[in-house]
């Protein structure tokens, strides 16, 4: 999965909502993602979303059991 031009895929990128993130040990989307977007540097801490790999397939969203993933068309 190559690096996407950016702004092309700005629409469809979503993002983790630091209120409802729980920053669980265990973080299903991590895995759930085949962009290998969804990561976490920290191991305690919120995990991101790297918009050059995201592809908008919002598998992350499946996985989180706490709805923390926001869609865009869900953004303010
Ligand atoms: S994104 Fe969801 S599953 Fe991952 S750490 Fe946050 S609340 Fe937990
Ligand atoms: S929308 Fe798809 S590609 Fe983007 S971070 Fe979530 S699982 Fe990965």
């Amino acid at each position: 999965m190559g690096h996407n031009p950016s702004s092309l895929w700005d629409d469809v990128v979503p993002r983790v909502d630091p209120v409802r993130c729980q920053r669980c040990a265990d973080c299903p989307p991590m895995a759930s993602c085949s962009a290998q977007a969804f990561r976490r540097d920290d191991p305690d801490g919120i995990p991101v979303i790297d918009e050059g790999f995201c592809f908008g397939c919002y598998s992350c969203a499946d996985a989180c059991t706490y709805g923390a993933i926001i869609l865009p068309r869900q953004a303010p």
